[in-house]
């Protein structure tokens, strides 16, 4: 803090003297040169001095150049005589010396108002500006309108909300604890990655309590002023106080909080930590169970500054974790409440579905199935424009521009219809869900996949499985197009071959190699050259990898060969209709074989 004060104060000055130069320069320009009395006179002797004017004891005089003469005279008669020999026009003016006296007052008053505006600026930038009051403040209020959320908003995260009702506790009755000696949490920090909910459970936090909601986001305090910073968080916490017992909500609190010791330019982490320690000057600022509750979220938590999470600061924290299916299913519900969702949605397939999808995808998920059904005038929105929206989010908007010609289709037909053949007779493959031959972003069709439940660990045979599913789409194009199949493989493949490395090399499950892995650990920066393994085990290696690439090949081959009626079916079914789902592939294909 005197630093800053300091710099201030230097600035000022600076500007300041640079306006008395400015001054002193641009008289200087008029060119004025003081001259001895006995000078001047000769001067005007001479006839040099046109005009002269006199005040007091000081004497003015214009030359016919652009020079001026400055002079002192003890004894005036000397130089009246010499002027009125040479007939220059001279004034006398009161003694006192006005003009310069008046100059100076402007100069003064000239400095004084630069420095004022300076000093507004300085101070606009870190304390007390009423603009950013208002900002912040504006901030605040519109929190206050949003629409109340209450726990039953917020699904999928049982535990971190159980961990909240505590909190609630507290700030609806700030003295329940204290009453036995206990302290109400003063902060509480939310981790979990981005759209989990953090910033959502926080408002239905202040919404269960009743209590106004004051929020602000770290990385907007931050900004190119030093001093900003600082001066946003007073400004919420001021308001905070004012509306006791409420929340302050801190999002991507890591901007400021980081870790003290971070390299980055100057500027920025001298603002940074100078927020952050407003923000510690804040917490401590207030009491225990006085009704304010600080929450912070972040979604790096290891980066945070100790300080910050240290007891009486942040010092409870609430993981907000991606949702399992199940989470996934409750979200979906949650956000189908306030939608004219068909009835016959099932929530529990899409939910399967959208494995990686947080709360926030999700609601957007369903968002955009709702636009999807009213563009296309339906009353409700089903599970079709469930799936539509599911691939569009997963796979990007349909390609309508892209003309393929007859033939192309055929064989994308063909290829999907293998993949889709060969998962739903593998027993251990997950089940096919829909299949489409519709391009969207960079897929030219596509088979999904509905895993039984939530994937964790997965087994030989389902690797195995794996494979043989990606192999599908390439075995397929080999039974219509014989040797001339296409470059639509090309990803299947890879994925193939990098789940047979990752058996043999990873998981220990190749064959004749034993428990051993085989795996380069990918640290640090410098390349180890040294394999970990001998040749012989490198050649061992690669023909593991290889036999289990064609063992699958070879099985999937003769699976399709086997089932070619079913695929040359399926293929021209996807030619009629473009996109089947898993009605239509159990109508066709018959029911599954359940493992
Ligand atoms: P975060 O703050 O963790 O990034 P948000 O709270 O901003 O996530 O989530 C954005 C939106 O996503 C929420 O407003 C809500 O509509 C939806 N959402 C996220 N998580 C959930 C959840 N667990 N339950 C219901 N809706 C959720
Ligand atoms: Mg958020
Ligand atoms: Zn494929």
């Amino acid at each position: 803090m005197p630093k800053r004060i300091i710099l201030m104060w230097m600035g000022l000055l600076g500007v300041i003297l640079l306006v008395f130069g400015f001054l002193a320069f641009t008289q200087q320009a008029r060119q004025n040169v003081t001259v001895p009395a006995s000078e001047f006179i000769s001067k005007v002797e001479n006839g040099d001095i046109t005009r002269v004017t006199i005040a007091g004891n000081q004497i003015h005089g214009e030359s016919k150049g652009s020079i001026g003469y400055n002079s002192y005279v003890s004894e005036k008669e000397e130089l009246v005589r010499a002027l009125h020999d040479k007939r220059v026009p001279y004034e006398e003016k009161e003694p006192s010396d006005n003009s310069s006296l008046v100059g100076l007052i402007v100069k003064i008053g000239l400095a004084v108002f630069i420095a004022f505006l300076l000093l507004k600026m300085i101070k606009g930038a870190g304390a007390n500006n009423t603009m950013l009051k208002q900002q912040t403040s504006h901030k605040a209020k519109l929190f206050d309108q949003l629409e109340k959320k209450t726990f039953a908003d917020v699904a999928g995260v049982d535990e971190a909300v159980e961990e909240c009702r505590d909190f609630v506790t507290s700030l609806k009755d700030p003295t329940k604890f204290a009453k036995l000696g206990g302290r109400s949490p003063k902060g509480i920090l939310l981790v979990g990655p981005p759209g989990n909910g953090k910033t959502l459970l926080a408002r239905a936090i202040a919404g269960e309590a009743g209590v106004p909601f004051f929020a602000g986001s770290a990385s907007a305090f931050v900004e190119m002023f030093v001093g900003v910073g600082a001066s946003r968080v007073r400004d919420l916490f001021d308001h905070a106080k004012k509306h006791m017992p409420c929340i302050v909500f801190i999002d991507e609190i890591d901007a400021v909080g980081k870790t003290r010791s971070g390299h980055t330019g100057p500027g920025a982490h001298e603002e940074r930590e100078q927020t952050l320690n407003q923000l510690l000057v804040e917490m401590d600022g207030f009491e225990p169970n006085k009704g304010i509750l600080v929450i912070a979220a972040t979604n790096r938590p290891e980066t945070l500054d100790k300080a910050l999470t240290r007891s009486g600061r942040l010092d409870r924290t609430v993981v907000v974790p991606p949702p399992d299916v199940r989470g996934r299913e409750a979200i979906l519900r949650v956000h189908a409440r306030d939608k004219k969702m068909a009835p016959n949605v099932d929530y529990t397939a899409v939910a399967l579905g959208t494995a990686g999808l947080v709360g926030a995808d999700l609601e957007m998920l369903l968002n955009e199935a709702a636009i999807d059904a009213a563009k296309r005038g339906q009353n409700e929105i089903s599970t079709e424009d469930i799936e539509r929206a599911k691939e569009k989010v997963f796979m990007g908007p349909e390609r309508k521009s892209a003309v393929l010609s007859a033939k192309t289709k055929e064989i994308i037909a063909w290829h999907e219809a293998g993949h889709a053949i060969v998962g739903w007779f593998t027993h251990e493959a997950h089940t096919p869900h829909r299949v489409t031959i519709i391009p969207r972003g960079m897929a030219l069709g596509l088979t999904w996949f509905l895993p039984a439940e939530d994937v964790v660990l997965r087994s030989r045979k389902e690797l195995l499985a794996d494979i043989k599913v990606a192999f599908g789409g390439r075995a397929a194009e080999k039974l219509l197009l014989q040797d001339d199949y296409t470059t639509g493989a090309s990803n299947d493949l890879e994925r193939a071959s990098e789940i047979a490395e990752r058996m043999v090399k990873n998981f220990g499950m190749g064959d004749g190699l034993g428990f051993g892995t085989f795996a380069k650990k990918e640290q640090g920066y410098g390349f180890d050259p040294s394999k970990g393994f001998s040749e012989e085990t490198a050649v061992r290696i690669d023909a593991e990898q290889k036999r289990i690439l064609e063992d699958c090949e070879s099985r999937v081959l003769t699976m399709l060969t086997d089932k070619l009626d079913l695929l040359k079916q399926l293929a021209n079914t996807l030619l009629a209709e473009e996109t089947i789902g898993v009605d239509r592939l159990t109508a066709i294909l018959g029911p599954r074989p359940v493992a």
